[in-house]
């Protein structure tokens, strides 16, 4: 069998990569030249675990990468779109780049072919791309949905191992086709779930919501925790061993970021509000999701006692762990609201540096902020850390060190990841997200 994918971000090329892993022969297309010309030396140009060792392996071989979608589209059974959807002001979702790539597939196409909708689209788009491809092709081109629920970090994983492969489509051929694609993933078990287009096009927000809605859930229960002198850790596990609930995403801290739960949220909500069915519930979690860094902010602000010419140090900049992906991440947000009110920051990630620093360059006070490869450099003279990401270094600080390179003694965690022991033996505070402050007496 022989595939397309466009779009070589973290689905399209960790999804080519895995097909090409599994005996297909792909092709990925990409607009951006810089990036395919790193791929086809094997460099991936971002970070995700895994995704090189499997581009490396199968590059040249069975995976292949060009800026012709022309020449990718003639011969391949499926055209895979994994372009991006990124959010319009108004909240929607941009689905310029995917009517644009069914266009140009379908002008392209001399026989007929099967487009595969990865990318992340509203109820509805499914029907929009049949419009599209009906008008500008010649050729009979199938619109099926298949959203994509890999996690950045362990996506490569994912891929291989879905919970779920969901397959939306009223076309038995192209059913048939995608089933056979999928069969390396579907060993152990079936996991293909067909449903219409409409129906593939929900669960992928829905899914995205009913997680940020347990997100924001937490985070109000840790602010209720913190007002009255509860320790939201117990409520976790208390709580989180009700199997009905499950300890999934029960975490609080600073909210939930990304490339895709804070815009699938806000078009999701959209939505609702175009077809007069409104998401209230995924509304009130999007608004939640903004207190946490708010909260800190504020938390920061009275304990240093202002923070004009205050140096904080920040370790995590991505919006979780195992990722460099730093679109919407709270740590971001938060350098952005502390360099307004006069602190220096000193910022540290293992991955996210790059990323980071296309970010910091476009902030109003980017002067502020200096980027260090490694976090205790970046604890030199500060009155204060903040740990915004858990990435597993950060979770056994080293409170001597810190207590050797620090000017101040107060550590702000954003995650609920570090134990008080060491960090208040040697004089520290430790601030936390819903649970009592540690070190509060000494
Ligand atoms: P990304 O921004 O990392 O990658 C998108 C790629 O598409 C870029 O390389 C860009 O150059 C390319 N592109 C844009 N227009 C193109 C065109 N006309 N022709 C060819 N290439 C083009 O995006 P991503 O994070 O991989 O997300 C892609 C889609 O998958 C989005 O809809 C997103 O919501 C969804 N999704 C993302 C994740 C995730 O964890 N990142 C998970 C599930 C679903």
């Amino acid at each position: 069998m022989k595939i397309a994918v466009v779009g070589t971000g973290y689905v399209g090329l960790v999804a080519g990569a895995c097909f090409a892993a599994a005996g297909i022969d792909v092709t990925c297309v990409d607009v951006d030249e810089a990036k395919l010309s790193a791929l086809k030396q094997g460099d991936v140009p971002f970070y995700e675990p895994g995704l090189s060792t499997l581009v490396k392996r199968n590059a040249s071989r069975r995976l292949h990468f060009t800026s012709d979608l022309a020449s990718a589209v003639d011969g391949s059974d499926l055209v895979f779109v994994a372009v991006g959807t990124p959010p319009n002001e108004d909240g929607s979702a941009d689905l310029s780049h995917v009517l644009a790539v069914a266009r140009d597939v379908a002008r392209a196409a001399t026989h007929s072919v099967v487009l595969v909708l990865k990318s992340t689209v509203p109820v509805g788009t499914n029907k929009k791309v049949c419009e599209v491809v009906e008008r500008e092709g010649k050729q009979r081109v199938s619109v099926v949905s298949n959203p994509e629920f890999l996690k950045e970090g362990a996506a490569v994983g994912d891929f291989q191992k879905p919970d779920r492969i969901v397959v939306g489509t009223d076309d038995d051929h192209a059913f048939e086709l995608m089933s056979r694609l999928y069969a390396p993933f579907n060993r152990q078990r079936n996991r293909i779930i067909r449903t219409s287009p409409a129906s593939a096009e929900i669960v992928k927000y829905a899914a995205n919501a009913m997680l940020g809605v347990k997100i924001s859930f937490m985070n109000e229960i840790a602010t209720l925790c913190e007002k009255a002198g509860g320790d939201v850790e117990d409520v976790r596990v208390a709580i989180g061993s009700d199997s009905r609930i499950g300890f999934q995403f029960l975490y609080p801290g600073l909210g939930f970021g990304g490339s895709c739960f804070p815009k699938d949220l806000r078009a999701l909500v959209r939505t609702g509000a175009e077809l007069g069915a409104p998401c209230t519930v995924v509304e009130a979690a999007t608004a939640a999701n903004r207190r946490p860094v708010e909260q800190l902010f504020e938390r920061m602000k009275t304990t240093l006692g202002g923070l004009q010419d205050k140096v904080v140090a920040v370790w995590g900049l991505s919006f979780k762990p195992r990722t460099d992906d730093v679109r919407e991440a709270p740590a971001l947000r938060l350098i952005e609201m502390l360099t307004h009110e006069g602190a220096s920051i000193r910022a540290s990630d293992p991955e996210g540096l790059g990323t980071a620093g296309l970010r910091v360059a476009q902030m109003k006070h980017a002067s502020s902020v200096s980027l260090l490869e490694d976090e205790y450099d970046a604890v030199e003279g500060a009155d204060a850390l903040v740990i915004a990401t858990e990435w597993e270094q950060y979770r056994s600080p080293d409170a001597e060190r810190l207590q050797e390179l620090m000017r101040g003694r107060q550590v702000f965690d954003g995650r609920n990841c570090v134990l008080p022991h060491d960090l208040v033996e040697r004089g520290f505070r430790l601030h936390s997200v819903g649970r009592p402050t540690a070190g509060e007496t000494s």
